[in-house]
């Protein structure tokens, strides 16, 4: 039987449109949600990802600051943008996009960010409160992939939860979000012995390596649930994801195709943390 694909961009569309709705409810209220938006340097990819990021949040109804910075920007003239947002009632979330030009102490960056404006779910605070179950902003990447497998109604209590890949950004908040579902987890990375076997045993797959194609369609469990957040460009320009799609489909109950799977998942829910910044804020 062919796999359900699961789709992503339809379920962004209905998030953005339910966040749409919330916006207008809390505008009256006098609660603008507003996101900052940091691009430093000029990378082609950074630019299109902050544009349609942009984009998104106006139509949802979000206010957003833009701080374009050159690429010679120091790590101290970072840290003030930051210490002035952090500081900025308009602003409830702050996202500084990645990667950062090499001169600049991303770390140093990333950490002055305010944990209560941390939109992106990568301030050691908030990573640590999502590893002890009681989550504040989760990193959108994951946060929408649990998205995608509520949708999937896939049970995950007792599931057998394979993660390939262990990024600050992906695997490792995918673990721990899966883990707090009761999920029985492992993770791979680059030192794991034969990823076939372990792939083979895993009822939800989430690849997240950033090779395109290296998980064979082959691997993968009959039944099992396949969530690819890799994003490849081949040199014709093709987006390809890290799962060979057509066998892993022909194998899977359900699968995310690439692209149009994570990656439209993970600006719906920047945009849904957003939203929940903003009501913490009018909380306090
Ligand atoms: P990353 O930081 O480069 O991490 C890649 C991970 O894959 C590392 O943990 C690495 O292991 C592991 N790995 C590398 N080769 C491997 C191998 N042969 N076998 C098993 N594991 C291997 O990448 P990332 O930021 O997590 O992103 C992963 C992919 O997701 C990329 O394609 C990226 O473009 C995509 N992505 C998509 C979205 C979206 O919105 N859809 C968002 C973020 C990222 P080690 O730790 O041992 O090096």
């Amino acid at each position: 039987m062919a796999a359900t694909v699961l789709d992503g961009k339809a379920l962004a569309a209905r998030v953005r449109g339910d966040l749409k709705l919330e916006v207008d409810r809390l505008v009256p209220q006098g609660i603008t949600p507003g996101l900052a938006v940091v691009l430093v340097g000029d990378d082609p990819a950074s630019q299109i990802y902050v544009r349609n990021k942009t984009t998104a949040c106006a139509q949802a109804g979000i206010k957003t600051f833009d701080h374009r910075l050159p690429a010679t920007t120091s790590t101290d003239e970072l840290l003030k943008v930051v210490a002035s947002l952090n500081a900025d009632g308009r602003v409830d979330g702050i996202l500084i996009q990645l990667p950062l030009p090499a001169g600049i102490d991303a770390r140093r960056v990333l950490f002055s960010v305010d944990p209560r404006k941390d939109v992106d779910g990568i301030h050691p605070e908030n990573v640590g409160r999502l590893l002890m179950g009681e989550p504040r902003f989760v990193a959108c990447t994951p946060f929408g992939v649990m998205k995608l497998i509520e949708e999937a109604r896939l049970p995950l209590a007792g599931a057998n939860a394979v993660v390939v890949g262990r990024s600050n950004m992906v695997g490792k908040p995918m673990a721990a979000l899966l883990l707090g579902a009761d999920a029985t987890v492992t993770v791979c990375h680059s030192k794991t012995r034969d990823l076939a076997a372990t792939v083979g045993r895993a009822d939800l797959l989430v690849a997240a390596v950033g090779r395109a194609e290296m998980i064979r369609g082959e691997w993968v469990k009959p039944g099992a649930v396949v969530i690819d957040v890799g994003i490849n460009r081949t040199a014709e320009g093709k987006l390809l994801g890290d799962v060979e799609y057509a066998p892993a489909a022909a194998r899977a109950a359900a699968i995310t195709p690439v692209p149009g799977g994570v990656g439209p998942m993970t600006i719906a829910m920047l945009l849904a943390n957003t939203v929940t910044a903003a009501k913490l804020r009018a909380a306090r």
